[in-house]
Order: structure tokens, then sequence, then C-alpha cells
């Protein structure tokens, strides 16, 4: 359990050295915002933000934070390619969890994504 998860995580550091950076794929943003809320069953929710910059790595999957759960995750990548492709400032939605948790307790989260253009 604890080595497909150790697996997994390395598998997502590879991943997003290969994204390479937001200045690269996309040369008009200036910084993208994600605040969401994290939602499971039985725990209070959890306010998370992310930041990226033109030196960041454009790679906009976010761990799922269920300790149970194997190669959870919420993949924004979709969300953040289409938003920059019609220059859309806002988007807000919906995910659930891509992971397979045992305790069969999945988790979603609530995101808005803000992005600035140069
Ligand atoms: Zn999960």
């Amino acid at each position: 359990m604890n080595n497909r998860k150790n697996e997994a995580r390395i598998e997502r550091m590879q991943q997003r050295l290969e994204a390479g950076s937001v200045a690269k794929r996309f040369p008009d943003v200036a910084e993208i915002v994600i605040n969401m809320t994290y939602n499971q069953r039985g725990i209070k929710a959890i306010l998370r933000t992310f930041n990226f910059f033109p030196g960041s790595y454009a790679f906009f999957r976010v761990d799922c934070l269920s300790k149970d759960c194997v190669d959870g995750g919420f993949d924004l990548t979709q969300v953040i390619t289409t938003m920059i492709r019609n220059r859309r400032a806002e988007a807000k939605g919906e995910l659930s969890c891509e992971g397979n948790d045992p305790s069969a307790n999945p988790s979603a989260i609530v995101y808005e994504v803000a992005i600035q253009y140069t």
C-alpha cells in the first residue's frame, strides 16, 4: 500500500517535470490562482489555495488528501487549458477524486480558478 502510494508520487513528480513551465506552455499567462474546498464525509472542509506563476510547472493536478486513497487526485489541466484557449478569467466547478479509495468515502472538490493574462 505504502509502496504503491510512493510510486504514484514519484510518477507525479516526473509528470510535473515533463509539463514544462507556465511561461513556455502559456506565454500570455501572468498568474493562475486555484481556490478549492476539499470535501470528504467525516472531516471538516479544507480550503486550499494554489498559485502558479510563469516560472511554475504547468502541472495542475492536485493530490487527494485522503490517506487511504491510491492514485487519487483532481486534475484541473482540462479546465485551465480550456480557459486559456478562450482567454477566460474565471471558472468554477466541481470534481470528484479520480482515485480508488478503499474506504468507499470518495472526496470531491469545489474549485474556483482565476487567471490573469499579460
Ligand atoms: Zn481520493
